[in-house]
């Protein structure tokens, strides 16, 4: 059976379910895909007669779990302690990258990516420079079993912030009105702008004005707008200016958050770059993770960016949340690293998978992308243990489910 070939009825028999639907698991389950859909999901002791043709899989002492959503990828980098150098890699290797990320992502349960940046590459198409997440995008799109995938196009930058070359750079307002029309032109799902400027802890590379003007524009055009920062004066005019989304947002205050809650912005967390930093100072020989400087400095970050994550969950303010993956140290398959930050930053387990996954659909606008319901995608997968009170059950991941086996 070739993977494209429709998958024979599949009956998942009695297994957990952490379908977020209440605060505990319901134990017990049978799940009836049909089709790539979830026909039904039943208590075991209720199922119906089974047609002679259904297989059934043994699913007892697993968890089904919706698929993931990383709000916060970079699908052709491949992440590690090198991961700014991989940036300049030909574009070739950075799309088998992409291609190696997507089997990660899905034997990880992630479900959807969405991409936050990536280099511009020439398009052989028609030799015009465009964003390599693109033809990824277009690669996959026909694939049941290769990622979902949004895409913002390539980052747009103040000068003097990035090397390389591989991203749009805009010193003032017409120039970054021009940078987000083109973006949207070349077929990007959303824009990224890069709100750390070259004095990132002073000043935002660009006034609110610059911004808001960026921001009526794609909203005019039916796409949402986000905004890198790691600092708090890049948050500020971010916030108010009115961008949909703060990546990272390591350094919020109070006022910050109440003004993302009142407005709907979400935060797009990733705090797990502070773990994945810390364990380089064992396995690297880098002196910025080695030195005692450098592991000071790290962990002062990590303990301001876990409580911009605790204020702005204090404040009700929407959380999706993502690794980081290629765009940092992360790799492709550690969304459960990051689910695990959450609840040190003092969400409930159960708070920090929603928002792996359905505040992540929410901030994608896709109705479908980190639910199951019956009628649904049978986007889900299986885990050992109960992620609603343990969020490493997530590492524990054996089967799933829109895989051909
Ligand atoms: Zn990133």
């Amino acid at each position: 059976m070739g993977p494209m070939a429709p998958p024979r009825p599949t009956l998942y028999r009695d297994a957990a379910l952490a379908d977020m639907a209440g605060p505990s698991v319901r134990k017990g389950v049978s799940v009836l895909v049909t089709d790539r859909r979830i026909a039904w999901v039943r208590p075991t002791s209720d199922e119906p007669t089974l047609a002679p043709n259904i297989r059934v899989i043994d699913a007892g002492g697993s968890t089904i779990v919706p698929g993931m959503v990383d709000c916060h990828s970079h699908l052709t980098l491949p992440g590690g302690s090198h991961w700014i150098d991989r940036g300049a890699d030909p574009p070739e290797e950075l799309l088998e990258v992409a291609e190696h990320n997507g089997d990660l992502l899905s034997r990880a349960g992630v479900r959807w990516a969405r991409d936050v940046g990536s280099p511009l590459a020439p398009d052989p198409r028609d030799g015009r420079r465009r964003a390599l997440a693109l033809r990824v995008r277009e690669r996959w799109r026909s694939d049941p079993s290769r990622p979902r995938v949004r895409v913002a196009g390539t980052w747009i930058s103040h000068s003097g912030v990035i090397t390389g070359g591989l991203l749009i750079e805009a010193d003032d307002g017409p120039a970054l009105l021009r940078a987000a029309s083109t973006q949207l032109d070349d077929g990007a799902d959303f824009l990224k702008l890069y709100l750390d400027g070259p004095k990132k802890e002073e000043e935002a590379p660009w006034s609110t004005e610059d911004v808001r003007a960026v921001v009526d524009l794609a909203h005019r055009r039916g796409a949402k707008v986000t905004a890198h920062s790691g600092f708090l004066v890049g948050s500020r005019v971010g916030i108010d200016a009115g961008v949909d989304s703060i990546e990272h947002g390591f350094e919020l205050d109070s006022d910050a958050v109440a003004t993302m809650a009142r407005q709907g912005t979400f935060l797009v967390s990733t705090l797990a770059i502070f773990r994945s930093w810390a364990s380089f100072a064992q396995t690297t020989t880098l002196p910025r993770f080695v030195s005692d400087e450098g592991k000071e400095r790290i962990a002062l970050r990590r303990e301001r960016a876990i409580e911009s994550a605790r204020l702005a969950h204090r404040a009700g303010v929407k959380i999706a949340t993502g690794t980081d993956f290629g765009g940092g140290s992360l790799r492709a398959n550690h969304l459960a690293w990051e689910v695990e930050s959450l609840v040190e930053a003092g969400l409930s387990p159960a708070e920090a998978l929603t928002s792996a996954t359905i505040r992540g659909g929410e901030l994608l606008g896709e109705a479908e992308a980190g639910q199951l319901v019956e009628g649904g995608p049978a986007d889900f997968f299986l885990v050992h243990g109960d992620p609603l009170t343990d969020p490493t059950a997530l590492w524990r991941v054996w089967r799933v489910a829109w895989l051909p086996e």
